[in-house]
Order: structure tokens, then C-alpha cells, then sequence
């Protein structure tokens, strides 16, 4: 991966007041070549003094920053698979994601080291002197490079757990090249180098592929370490942002956030947000140009198995199909399948979607059950979710196999019904969970956050919703609340509501 990053940078060289990084906290910038020198002495220092080697696992524990992908990228020119982390992992989630990747050697800010059991070694990254890493390399001491072959594990990311227990997702060298050549296709087209924005976190896949991508395609990758809305309408004034990438609770506070607020702020630089890696609300791309003027959102569904993105918008006119996440990349089969059967289904009807191409995983680390029931023998990832393809080739993204509410033999997805729920204009977001009816089996009842100000009472909720819906998808109930709990990637996690409905006396 990191030959193939730096070949691209070579081959396309950016104009030396473009830098390849910037701190968005501080604004300290590191150019194209102060990024290859010190990914080249980090990767001669970690080999000689910590005896790193081809196939060693390194585990990373730290928020964004700059030196995030300097690190990657040494580790990866060493042979050594990535292995990085939520940094707000509990102690027991760390402990069960060491048992899978079981890593040599442990990559930790001071804040969460101590997180990490102290049976593996941890390199505090608040000490390591990246500033000083490109004076270290000395002329003519070259240093023997590792090779490694495409289908060599690069990376072990751990899946978010928003279903069930965390898995470690092996991703090949393969995996990865392959990923970083597909957004070389459509960003060469640029006359300046894009100004991207990171606000999603480098230790999940879209943050991962992201940050690479950018370094190895010229432009200029601005990180953060957190973002908030204000945070980052600032970082877009302050660095003349051009494409951001976030999270679908990002995107949907932009289109409701106070225009006050907005107007506050010189957004004339952006161009593209990107959003991936949960369901984003089906009017959301047509309400965030309609209230950032030459805007356009780019949406992508993929997973962590996927290495990111196997449908995208890239166009416009993508991007205007409404609910859509675009069409498939290039080089990837997909087929909409009977989730029982796995027989192919026609054109516009829904299935589980299941994948095939040059960036599906290699397999779970240590889960060989878990592989063979995801990965077909003919390499088919079946992704568990409930999609369908139009005649014109777009995806949608129905939801989870997995979580839809089985309510009098009939389906309901939530999705749906929370899309539904924060068309209302006092509505800033919603969650719907089944609760289990001795008649029904289960019925959908939602989590409800009111926009500021707002009393909309449950009735008015319960009516809105009957409205516009079959009989059996109606809300039984509706619980106002003031949050909805989220993982790192904005997804909601249904399962945490669940267990809360379940439990009577908080109803
Ligand atoms: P686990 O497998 O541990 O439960 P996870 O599936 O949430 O975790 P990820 O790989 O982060 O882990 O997420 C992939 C899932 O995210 C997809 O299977 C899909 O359900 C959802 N997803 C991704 N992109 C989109 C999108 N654009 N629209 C709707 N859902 C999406």
C-alpha cells in the first residue's frame, strides 16, 4: 500500500504550497515530501528499535491527528498489519479485540494507554517526535524495503459490534490499492487539488480509506481530533475546505442547523459532502443543497468487510436520486438475493445484497465459522442487509436483515419509519425498536428527540405517522428523549434501545 501511495504522489506531484496534511486544531502542515521522509524514517526507527517485522500485528489506540497516517503508512511499508481501534473502547472491549488481532506491540495516546493490559508493549504516540523523524533520515543509509505480496493481510479492523459482538475484518494489501485506485478515477479530474476534511475517525473503514486516499491522490487532508458542527464550519472558513467527509448525524445537523448559525460562516469553498456508512434520511441530499447552494452530497454504502464503499454517487446527477446510494464501483459484482435461499431476485424487488470483487475481505481473524457463513465458496459477501437495485442501477438500502420488527407476519423496517419521523419539522431525530406483543409478536414503537422548542406531544406523533402508513407499521408508543445513543460512525444503536424498551419500568 504505501509503494503504491507514494508512486501516486510522485507521479502527481502537487505544487509545493499544497500541503499533504494539516493539523485543523493547531494549523501545523506537513508537505508531500516532509510526509515521505518521515513515513520512511519511522518505518527504519519502529524496524530497529522495536524489531518490527512483516506479518507483526500493531495495535492503535489514539483519536485522529496528523500523524495517524504517518504511522499507518510506515507500519504498512513494514509489512505490519494495522490493527487500529475506537479509542473510547472499554477495557473489555480492547481486551476482546487484542484476543483476535493478538499484536506485538501497542500504539497508544497517554490518555488511553492505560486502557491497554500491560502484558503488551505500548509506545506512547504523545512521545514519539514525528517533527523531528525526517532530520533522523541519514544519506545513503538505505533502507532494505519489505515486500509483500497483494493478498497479504494490511489490516485487521474491527467491525462496530452495532449487531453483535465485534469481528476482526482481515483486509489485504489488495484490498486497499484497489480502494485507493477507485477515488484516484474520479478526483484526477480537478484542475486544484481537493482540501478534504476528516471528520470521521481513521480507525473505522471510511476514515481509514479516506485519509489514504487523500495523501495518495495531492490533496490536502485537514484532521481534527473532535468535530462538532460549529467546529467544523469553522475548519471549512479556516482551510478553505472543499469536500468533507462525515457521518449521517453530521450531514442531517447541517440541514436543520439554524441558518443564523450557518450564515455566520464563509462556506463558499465546499463543494462535496461525503456520507457513508449508515442510513441517511431519503430528502437529506435535496434539503443540504437546497440550503448550501452548489453543494452536492455524495453518498456510499459498503462496510467494513467491503474495505468501504461498494455502491457510490459520484455525479450530480447521482446524487439527486432521492434515498439512493448510488451505483455499484467498478470491477464489483452485486446480486439481490433471497435471504433464505440465496436465489437472485428480479430487478426493483428486495433481498440481501451480496458482493463480490477486488475489495471483499480476506476473512475474520480466528472466526473460521464466521467466514464460511458470510463469505460464499465462490466469494459472495452476504452483507445481511435488506436492499434493492432499480431498473437504472442505484441501491437502496432498505435495513438490517436483522433488525426489522416482525409485526403479525408482516416486515417493518425502521428505517422507514424514522425517515418518516424526522420529515416532521419538530422532529430532530428519532430511533424505532420492536417491543414484544403477545398478540402482534412485535410491534415498532420510537425514541423520539424533539427539535428545540417543541412540545409535539405523542399523540400528534402517533397520528403523524398513521397517516402516511399501512395499519400493521403504526407507532404504539412514542418516549421522548433528550439523545439517541450513537456509535463513532453515527450509527444508531437500535440494540441499546431495545434492551431499554424491554425493560418495563423505564417505559
Ligand atoms: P457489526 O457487523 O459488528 O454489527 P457494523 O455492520 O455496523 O458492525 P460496519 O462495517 O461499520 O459495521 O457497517 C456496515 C453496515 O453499515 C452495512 O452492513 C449497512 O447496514 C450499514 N450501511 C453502510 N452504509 C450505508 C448506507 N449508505 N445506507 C444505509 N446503511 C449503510
Amino acid at each position: 500500500v504505501t509503494d503504491y501511495v507514494f508512486s501516486l504522489i510522485n507521479s502527481f506531484p502537487s505544487p509545493p504550497t499544497v500541503s499533504a496534511l494539516v493539523d485543523g486544531d493547531t494549523g501545523r502542515r506537513i508537505s508531500s515530501s516532509q510526509l515521505i521522509s518521515r513515513t520512511e524514517s519511522l518505518a527504519s526507527s519502529l524496524r530497529r528499535e522495536l524489531g518490527l517485522r512483516k506479518g507483526d500485528a500493531a495495535y492503535i489506540l489514539a483519536p485522529n491527528s496528523v500523524n495517524i497516517p504517518i504511522l499507518y503508512l510506515s507500519l504498512l511499508s513494514l509489512g505490519v498489519v494495522l490493527s487500529p481501534a475506537n479509542p473510547a473502547s472499554s477495557e473489555r472491549e480492547i481486551l476482546h479485540q487484542l484476543q483476535l488481532s493478538k499484536p506485538r506491540i501497542a500504539f497508544a495516546t497517554s490518555a488511553v494507554a492505560h486502557k491497554i493490559p500491560p502484558t503488551i508493549k505500548i509506545v506512547l504516540l504523545d512521545s514519539l517526535e514525528f517533527e523531528s523523524l525526517a532530520a533522523e533520515t541519514r544519506s545513503g543509509e538505505s533502507e532494505p524495503r519489505t515486500s509483500v505480496s497483494q493478498s497479504d493481510p494490511a489490516a485487521i479492523l474491527y467491525s462496530s459490534g452495532t449487531t453483535g459482538a465485534t469481528k476482526g475484518v482481515i483486509l489485504t494489501h489488495r484490498n486497499f490499492t484497489y480502494t485507493v485506485a477507485l477515488g484516484h478515477a474520479v478526483r484526477t479530474a480537478r484542475k486544484t487539488p481537493a482540501v478534504v476534511l476528516a471528520t470521521v475517525p481513521f480507525f473505522h473503514v471510511y476514515g481509514f480509506v479516506f485519509a489514504v486516499r487523500a495523501v495518495a491522490l495531492g490533496e490536502t487532508l485537514v484532521s481534527m481530533e473532535r468535530v462538532e458542527m460549529r467546529k467544523m464550519l469553522k475548519a471549512i472558513e479556516d482551510h478553505r475546505i472543499t469536500h468533507v467527509a462525515a457521518a449521517p448525524p453530521l450531514v442531517v445537523a447541517m440541514v436543520k442547523a439554524d441558518r443564523k448559525v450557518v450564515d455566520g460562516y464563509d462556506l463558499s469553498s465546499l463543494e462535496v459532502v461525503a456520507c457513508g456508512g449508515a442510513p441517511l434520511g431519503r430528502d437529506v441530499a435535496a434539503q443540504l443543497t437546497a440550503r448550501f447552494p452548489g453543494v452536492s452530497l455524495v453518498q456510499a454504502y459498503g462496510l467494513t468487510e467491503s474495505t468501504g464503499r461498494v455502491f457510490s454517487t459520484v455525479g450530480p446527477t447521482e446524487s439527486k436520486v432521492g434515498g439512493a446510494t448510488g451505483k455499484l464501483t467498478p470491477e464489483t459484482e452485486a446480486k439481490i438475493v433471497d435471504p433464505e435461499t440465496g436465489i437472485p431476485l428480479p430487478p426493483g424487488k428486495a433481498g440481501e445484497i451480496w458482493v463480490r470483487g477486488p475489495s471483499i475481505m480476506k476473512g475474520y481473524v480466528g472466526d473460521e465459522e464466521a467466514t464460511a457463513r458470510t463469505l460464499d465458496a465462490e466469494g459472495w459477501l452476504k452483507t445481511g442487509d435488506l436492499c434493492y437495485i432499480d431498473d437504472e442501477g442505484f441501491l437502496f438500502v432498505v435495513d438490517r436483515i436483522k433488525e426489522l420488527i416482525k409485526c403479525r407476519g408482516y416486515q417493518v423496517a425502521p428505517s422507514e419509519l424514522e425517515h418518516l419521523l424526522v420529515s416532521h419539522p419538530d422532529i430532530l431525530e428519532a430511533a424505532v425498536v420492536p417491543l414484544p406483543d403477545e398478540r402482534a409478536g412485535q410491534v415498532p414503537i420510537a425514541f423520539v428527540v424533539r427539535q428545540n422548542g417543541s412540545t409535539i406531544s405523542e399523540l400528534q406523533v402517533k397520528e403523524y405517522i398513521a397517516k402516511q402508513v399501512a395499519p400493521y407499521k403504526r407507532l404504539h408508543r412514542v418516549l421522548f428523549t433528550e439523545s439517541l445513543p450513537k456509535n463513532a460512525q453515527g450509527k444508531l444503536l437500535r440494540k441499546d434501545l431495545t434492551r431499554l424498551a424491554m425493560s418495563p419500568a423505564k417505559l
